[in-house]
């Protein structure tokens, strides 16, 4: 641990006009307020925060910097008040303080009670002063490198997530490549420790085989630059391991050589040396096409500055090369901070803050005051680490992070599988919304749940996380499997029953084959969702039932029964020529209680049509062809069962059609056959053939189905 006067001389050997005094009171205070308090390590718990100031130490920070961070966490673990800090060190750094505070709720346990700031209060309280922000990264750096001793599996996770999601991108942002990188690294290395093992492992035998080739290559760099007279630094370093997985990765390739997995840099005086040396290199060596940028012109939005190249250099291996002046180096290591000088008692050079480096953020904070929608706040705050995320709150106050255009369902199924499963609707900062509505940033969501719901699969069509999408496509499969199946079987079973042969286990397994499914389940849900029709699946079982298209039953007319036409199950017709075959029109399926006519097709008998059939159109210049028949029972009140055909929208959601078919069953019909038209997003169109007594049976059976919920419109088919 790192002593009071250390730190107080380390902060005074780059800035000796540091208010040290401040110094050693924020440290007596912050140790007495901490107490006895202990890390996760074992270590005291005033430990962090003195590492949290030697880290920034690093950056060069003001005294008040330094004093922020000795206190960063008192307001929000110890009993220190905003007020105790005011009056002990002043508005400026209590100010900063509770910037760090907010910034720290902001990643509070998403189990914890206690409220987070939103997200406009966590951009306004890094751009109200971007020392907060230092702070907070130094506090995440040291956090990370103590990770390992938190016991929780699960909270090493979300911290290691978070650092990975949100403060590696911002160190970035601002330009502390250094923090960066370290960060990704020890996020890198709880996330997929396998990777990572794997990348260092490959690193250390790499760095046996290459003998000396770094220094190889920067010696004859080196040669080069001397050569034409230039006086540069010549370094060699390897990349991250959590860069070069990333490379990997992106690139699909892995890594041969050293020099794979090494970036050279040049460091000169000034920027004419930038491109002299740019001229050896590019002189010397074959390039890469497509490495050269040139970052001394066009800096980075975070002010880095450089030259990037690649060539087939020294012993023609291929290297990355950066080359840069002193000043730029120190910019690019250390960003925002190495140029962001406070003066001492603290007010803000305005010239320095119009730096590009934080330009970003004082734009960041005009947009906030002045955007009408957060929309076009998102679209003009030009954050890349933002751009393709959205965040969003639950009701207590709790980050969700998402990508963007992802909806409410996608948030339920990030707050919870179960909460995803049963979401039946959204309140959008407190107005019920659409699910299908896209979350913009710093929306409330309120989930609203019910037991009954289940995933729909108008979900999968606008849900953007891979989670909500997986978990929606699973259920809907095991659901719409379970209901055709039922379906399916019943459906088979009605079939049997009537012809009169013996469905069994053993005939069904004999024949899945025939159909080229995998098993009798398999066989008994193709059934159901009418890819294969029950009829079929009775005539491969007893192959001597094949005969004509069932639909259109042709029925000769009893001899004996003159002037009537009647079937074996008791079904006549009054009206009919003797001796003529007659069919129901497989169109129009006419039931006892309907007015009926007849067509006459010369040779094939009469087909009976309902009045009102469609396809009776087509008749309309043949009167010769009409005959006007009636039932002779039109109450069909004795056993006889018809077919009869009904369209019906369903909607689009599991469970839909084993309502149907209950209601069918329920109201004493049978689905002989179903057949689904059109899917559609929300619904889809099928017909279904019912067997009924009559009229007033069919009028039952559709009125139910109005009833059912899961059915939006019904109508009897008319041909
Ligand atoms: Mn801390």
């Amino acid at each position: 641990m790192m002593r009071q006067f250390e730190l107080v001389e380390k902060v005074k050997s780059y800035k000796p006009e540091a208010d040290e005094d401040a110094i050693n009171r924020a440290y007596v205070f912050a140790m007495q307020m901490h107490g006895s308090q202990k890390r996760a390590s074992g270590d005291p718990y005033f430990s962090h925060p003195i590492e949290v100031a030697g880290i920034l130490t690093r950056y060069k920070v003001d005294s008040t910097t330094i004093v922020t961070a000795l206190l960063h966490d008192t307001i929000e673990d110890t009993d220190a008040t905003h007020e105790d800090i005011e009056r002990l060190f002043g508005e400026e750094t209590a100010r900063l303080v509770d910037g760090v505070t907010k910034l720290t709720r902001i990643n509070f346990d998403s189990d914890s009670a206690k409220q987070a700031e939103n997200f406009r209060k966590f951009l306004l309280a890094m751009s109200e002063d971007i020392r907060a922000l230092l702070v907070k990264l130094a506090d995440r750096l040291h956090n990370m490198r103590t990770l390992h001793f938190k016991k929780n599996p699960e909270s090493r996770q979300r911290i290691a997530m978070e650092t990975m999601d949100i403060y590696a991108p911002l160190a970035e942002r601002i330009g502390m490549d250094e923090i960066k990188t370290e960060l990704e690294d020890l996020a890198f290395a709880e996330l997929n420790s396998d990777a990572r093992k794997s990348v260092v492992r490959r690193l250390e035998f790499l760095r046996t085989q290459g003998g000396d080739l770094v220094e190889r290559i920067i010696s004859e760099l080196q040669a080069k630059m001397f050569e034409h007279d230039l006086i540069a630094d010549i370094q060699g370093r390897e990349k991250s391991p959590y860069s070069i997985w990333r490379k990997m990765q992106q690139h699909d390739v892995g890594f041969e050589q050293l020099s794979d997995i090494m970036a050279f840099r040049i460091i000169v005086d000034d920027i004419d040396d930038c491109y002299k040396a740019l001229g050896i290199v590019h002189g010397a060596y074959r390039t890469v096409p497509g490495r050269f940028k040139d970052y001394i012109s066009t800096p980075k939005p975070n002010g880095y500055r450089s030259l990037h190249t690649g060539v087939f250099g020294p012993e023609n291996h291929r290297i990355e090369l950066q080359i840069r002046t002193k000043e730029m180096h120190e910019i690019a290591e250390s960003g925002v901070a190495a140029h962001w000088n406070y003066k001492e008692q603290g007010s803000v050079d305005a010239a320095k803050r119009d730096g590009p480096q934080y330009r970003w953020l004082r734009e960041l904070l005009e947009i906030l005051e002045n955007a009408s929608n957060p929309e076009e706040f998102l679209e003009h705050t030009k954050l890349e680490m933002f751009k393709d995320q959205v965040f969003a709150f639950t009701p207590r106050g709790d980050l969700i992070s998402l990508p963007s255009g992802s909806t409410p369902v996608d948030f339920a199924y990030a707050v919870h599988s179960e909460v995803g499963d049963r979401c039946v609707g959204a309140k959008i900062n407190g107005r019920m919304m659409p699910l299908r509505t896209s979350l913009r940033n710093g929306d409330q969501v309120e989930i609203v749940t019910s037991k009954a719901q289940t995933p729909s699969p108008t979900w999968d069509r606008f849900v953007v996380t891979g989670k909500a999408r997986a978990r929606i496509r699973r259920f809907i499969r095991m659901q719409e499997r379970e209901q055709y199946q039922e379906l399916g079987r019943s459906i088979i079973a009605r079939a049997f029953k009537e012809s009169g042969n013996e469905l069994t286990e053993k005939g069904l397994r004999g024949i899945v084959k025939n159909f080229a499914q995998p098993s009798v389940e398999d066989l008994c849900a193709q059934v159901g969702a009418g890819h294969i029709t029950a009829r079929a699946v009775l005539e491969a079982v007893y192959p001597r039932l094949k005969t004509v298209d069932p639909s259109d039953k042709v029925v000769p007319i009893s001899k004996t029964k003159q002037q009537k036409g009647e079937r074996g199950d008791g079904v006549s017709i009054k009206g009919l020529i003797p001796g003529m075959a007659m069919h129901f029109a497989g169109c129009c399926h006419p039931l006892p209680g309907d007015r009926i006519v007849g067509i006459v097709h010369t040779g094939k008998g009469v087909t009976i049509h309902t009045i009102d059939c469609e396809q009776l159109a087509q008749f309309q210049e043949e009167p010769e062809r009409w005959l006007d028949v009636a039932w002779d029972n039109a109450a069909g009140d004795d056993d006889s069962h018809h077919v009869a055909r009904v369209t019906v929208t369903v909607n689009n959601t599991p469970g839909a059609l084993g309502d149907l078919s209950t209601v069918i069953a329920k109201n004493g019909g049978n689905i002989s056959n179903l057949k689904i038209i059109d899917r559609q997003v929300d619904f889809f169109d099928m017909y279904i053939d019912v067997e009924v007594k009559n009229v007033k049976h069919l009028s039952d059976v559709i009125a139910a189905l109005r009833a059912s919920t899961a059915v939006n419109v019904v109508e009897r088919a008319r041909g």
